[in-house]
């Protein structure tokens, strides 16, 4: 594929290398964000209705914090850190270099069409790369607007937008890249594994999961769900982190409900399909999908649709059976099952049904409780007593563990992960200490016994 070649070739010229050429790239990109921000929200708009607040919280000024954040320390993250020597290497000073990879290339999903394609792209220009960057075809607009600004922003050698579906994505996939970041599904990530297996490719897979959201006996019931009904409706239900089923204990079950259900209306109105806020979903093929997942089940509140706009109405299940679509993988849209529990041991049997999830959500005010949540599971992140917000702060690493996929990135992780770790040690030729080289003459007791040999 010429753009590879061409980065590739660009690479070679070492430009990249130099700090002060990435950030005049990224404070490029920064301006033409910012002047073209209202035209990114207008686009995520007319791919799935996304609401303007929205998008420039969870998209636009998303990424420009993204920006600020690296704009602001680029040069202490990229400087080489010096780590002390070892008995066995000293006389020397030792150091890690951060390299970057070469060519990178980002696969984006649509969901968060705009942030999931730019904040990846952030860390790897910041650390060095060229990039690919293949957006959502399902997101078409988004997808437009994301090659403009990377065509105003850099040359084609540097940083480019190849536009297309599964075939170009395969395509691009049966390169030879550096290092391939991948958002999507889990089904799709094992596909991207395979193909960078086969070059020996270093891959950062962003996947997805069945994210519980447990809710026990001592939780704040109306905060709760608040925090839960904000967190799982937004972007209408299709984010990787939001709440995939809700496990409440049986006591404030009806409790529980009652407030999803008032706090659904007060966000959204009573005629839910009008109100501004509340995004569709993203094509049909997903809407059906959603629908099916309907099919049988208990709806408690909501399950409104409208097939010309994809509308599906925020909508919550009661006690659906574990053998059920909706219970058999990611729902990733606006419905939210609710389950009760009685005992840990049925928290326990539902969390182990399911690969290990991106996200996972405590509502409780038992410390003790939170922290055997915490303590015992695995998953990429979560919060306690809130929903989605861990992935505003930058200084956690974002990402997903098992099925959720591997590595994890912003802010400061976003320079890691995109950077190899190259360790170097100068060593100094005033003294050439002989007890490495043979004849071995150094008692052997001695060698077990010092101290900071390595
Ligand atoms: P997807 O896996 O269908 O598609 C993602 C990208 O892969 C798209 O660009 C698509 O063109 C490409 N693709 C699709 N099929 C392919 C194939 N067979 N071969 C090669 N490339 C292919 O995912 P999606 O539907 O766009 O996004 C939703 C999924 O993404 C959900 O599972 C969600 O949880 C996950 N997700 C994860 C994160 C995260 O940060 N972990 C964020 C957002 C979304």
């Amino acid at each position: 594929m010429d753009i590879l070649k061409r980065q590739r070739e660009f690479f070679m010229t070492q430009q990249t290398k130099d700090v002060s050429f990435r950030k005049k790239a990224l404070k490029k990109l920064q301006k033409e964000i910012i002047s073209r921000e209202d035209a990114i929200c207008d686009a995520v708009y007319a791919d799935f209705k996304k609401p303007k607040f929205e998008t420039l919280a969870t998209e636009t000024q998303f990424v420009l914090a993204e920006l600020k954040l690296v704009l602001k320390n680029l040069e202490l993250w990229a400087r080489p850190q010096r780590k002390s020597a070892t008995l066995m290497n000293w006389p020397s000073s030792d150091w890690i270099y951060s390299e970057p990879y070469g060519a990178v290339l980002i696969i984006a999903p649509w969901n968060y069409p705009f942030q999931l394609a730019l904040a990846p792209l952030i860390g790897a220009i910041a650390a060095g790369n060229t990039v690919v960057i293949k957006p959502s075809e399902a997101t078409p607009n988004t997808s437009k607007i994301t090659a403009e600004i990377i065509e105003a922003v850099f040359p084609k050698e540097h940083a480019a937008v190849v536009e297309g579906g599964i075939e170009v994505s395969q395509n691009l996939l049966a390169q030879k890249w550096d290092y391939i970041f991948f958002t999507g599904s889990t089904n799709v990530g094992r596909i991207v594994y395979e193909s960078a297996a086969k070059h020996l490719t270093p891959v950062t897979l962003e996947l997805g999961g069945k994210n519980p959201c447990i809710v026990d006996e001592s939780a704040s019931i109306s905060l709760a769900a608040k925090r839960i009904v904000w967190g799982k409706f937004i972007n209408a239900g299709q984010t990787c982190i939001a709440s995939d089923y809700i496990l409440v204990h049986k006591s404030v079950k009806e409790k529980l409900i009652d407030a999803l259900k008032q706090n659904i209306t007060k966000g959204y109105g009573e005629n839910i399909e009008d109100s501004p806020d509340f995004s569709r979903t993203v094509n049909q093929k997903h809407y059906n999908g959603l629908k099916k997942m309907l099919e049988g089940e208990e709806i408690i509140f909501g399950g409104n649709t409208n097939d010309e706009d994809n509308y599906l109405s925020p909508t919550l299940v009661n006690e659906p059976k574990l053998d059920s679509t909706l219970m058999h993988g990611e729902i990733f849209g606006p419905i939210l099952p609710i389950i009760a529990y009685e005992t840990e041991d049925d928290i326990h049997k539902y969390i182990m049904n399911y690969g290990k999830p991106l996200a996972t959500y405590v509502f409780s005010n038992n410390k003790k409780f939170q922290k055997r949540i915490i303590n015992n599971y695995s998953f990429g992140g979560g919060a306690i007593n809130d929903t989605v917000i861990q992935i505003t702060n930058k200084k956690l690493p974002f990402g997903g563990v098992g099925a959720s996929g591997m590595g994890a990135y912003h802010g400061r992780t976003s320079f890691d992960i995109f950077s190899h770790q190259k360790a170097i040690i100068k060593k100094a030729n005033w003294l050439d200490a002989p007890l490495r080289y043979p004849p071995y003459n150094l008692p052997m007791k001695l060698v077990k016994k010092v101290k900071h040999l390595f």
